[in-house]
């Protein structure tokens, strides 16, 4: 079976998470690279042997996972080790993602990709690009308050992604975010009911 992918973005705080568990919550089948991610570098994380090993101890908290400030400190003041992270990160991940797809039995898959337009590794399984879009202000005070980041670290964040524009100008698809979360339901509810009925299409075509 070939199955629907919707490949959904958007920068920090933009709104992802929120946006995934609404499709979640419809029936969608949610594929988040960003939990996967956490969870490689959680406590016995797939990952963490191969962390100790090339970045050393000092890189792992008390109960084996990854110290993320330590390593975002680091990789800030050395760029070859952001290579060598990745490197260590992406293919774990692209095989967990390729295992929830082939598992999924939900009428169509939601695979949430923060870097989905700077990395084009998931753009050959996708159907189409969702971007979940709000005013950057509000991506400030949201992802700040969320991850106890500091306004600043979250400015950075967003100035080493792909920019506003770009990210609208790739997406089939636009969540626009920036009002209230009563707001967001009704359309995430739309766009559930056009996947489903595009996904039903794919497979009476036959591609
Ligand atoms: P992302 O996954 O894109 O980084 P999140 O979905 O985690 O963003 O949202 C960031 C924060 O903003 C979360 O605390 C979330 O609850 C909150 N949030 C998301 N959408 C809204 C909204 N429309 N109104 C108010 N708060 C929101």
């Amino acid at each position: 079976m070939k199955r629907y992918i919707v490949g959904m973005t958007g920068g920090i705080g933009s709104g992802k998470s929120t946006v995934a568990k609404m499709f979640a919550d419809l029936g969608a089948c949610v594929v988040d690279t960003d939990a996967i991610s956490h969870q490689l570098t959680g406590p016995q994380g797939g990952a963490m042997p191969e962390i100790e090993a090339k970045f050393g101890e000092e890189f792992l908290n008390d109960d084996g996972s990854l110290n993320r400030q330590v390593m975002r400190d680091y990789v800030f003041n050395h760029p070859p080790a952001r290579k060598k992270l990745e490197s260590i990160l992406h293919g774990r991940i692209r095989e967990a993602v390729s295992e929830a797809i082939e598992k999924a039995s939900e009428p169509y898959i939601v695979l949430v990709v923060p870097l989905l337009i700077e990395v084009g590794t998931y753009r050959p399984i996708i159907s189409r690009v969702l971007v979940v879009d709000c005013e950057e202000s509000a991506q400030i005070e949201r992802a700040s308050e969320r991850a106890g980041m500091s306004r600043d670290a979250v400015r950075a964040i967003m100035a080493a992604q792909t920019d506003r524009k770009t990210r609208l100008r790739v997406a089939d698809d636009v969540i626009d975010n920036s009002g209230s979360l009563a707001l967001l339901e009704p359309v995430v509810k739309q766009l559930d009911q056009r996947y489903r009925s595009l996904a039903l299409n794919q497979g009476q075509e036959g591609s």
